[in-house]
């Protein structure tokens, strides 16, 4: 896979180059991730990128024609037959979630681009961009963070990334439901102790702890996205169990 960043601060992205799960990608040869700078396209001699908002108004605008001619070198040098899908990170889009996540770690090559300011032209977003994800509501300064959050999110999934195959597919959302919690040594701390089952040695034991404990939080802390489920008979069951130690 391969991930264009459309960015006017590309040292913010490369950072994420050298370090943990991404980092070890890019090494492996799994992904590729480059920065380009619109100010390298943008014209002499004052090689703008940004102008006054029409209408008046605080702040400046990305300009059209920087961004134009950034995403005309990029296609120039992607393949032909696979155009890249064009991702452009914006409070205004819709809610990242891990579905989509998925669904963008299927494209062979992304271009994400990364506002600032107050945001992009719209002619450039309505012209180009394919879609529009969102962080969440709230605003943060720039694109380049929740770029980074998605290039991780997205990088995750990639086949022969993580280490064991198996804990992508285990965490949060991945089936719909959040994570099991967690214990490491030692088995005691500060009175309080690791559950049985995980002790056990028994697979289907814990197996059957940890889905339970998944069912329990969801209901818990994310009764929405139970709501997207059709629980089996077995996991109404458990979640039953769950509530009634709870109480
Ligand atoms: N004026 C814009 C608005 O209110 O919708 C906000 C512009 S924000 C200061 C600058 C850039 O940061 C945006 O163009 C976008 O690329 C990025 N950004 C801000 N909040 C974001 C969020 N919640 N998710 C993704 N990107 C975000």
């Amino acid at each position: 896979m391969h991930i264009d960043v459309i960015t006017l601060f590309p040292a913010l992205v490369t950072a994420i180059e050298e370090h943990g799960v991404v980092g070890r990608a890019i090494q492996a040869g799994v992904v590729s991730l480059q920065a380009v700078n619109p100010r390298d396209f943008a014209e002499q001699p004052h090689y703008r990128v940004d102008d006054r908002p029409y209408g008046g108004g605080p702040g400046m605008v990305m300009q059209y024609q920087p961004l134009q001619k950034t995403l005309a070198a990029i296609r120039a040098k992607a393949p032909k037959d696979c155009p890249a899908k064009v991702v452009y990170l914006s409070p205004q889009g819709r809610p990242l979630n891990q579905a989509a996540v998925r669904d963008l770690s299927a494209c062979p090559q992304l271009v994400l681009l990364c506002g600032r300011y107050e945001g992009v032209d719209e002619r450039f977003l309505e012209t180009y961009v394919d879609e529009e994800w969102s962080l969440g509501d709230y605003v943060i300064s720039g694109g380049e963070l929740a770029a980074m959050v998605l290039v991780d999110a997205v990088v995750r999934t990639l086949p022969g990334v993580l280490g064991d195959e198996q804990s992508a597919e285990q965490d949060s959302f991945e089936q719909g439901l959040l994570d099991c919690p967690h214990f490491s040594r030692p088995e005691e701390v500060d009175g309080q102790v690791v559950p049985d089952e995980l002790l056990s040695g028994d697979h289907n034991k814990i197996a059957r702890w940890r889905l339970k404990q998944s069912l329990g939080r969801t209901y818990l802390r994310r009764p929405d996205l139970l709501k997207n489920l059709e629980l089996s008979q077995q996991e109404q069951d458990l979640l039953t169990e769950f509530l009634t130690e709870q109480k």
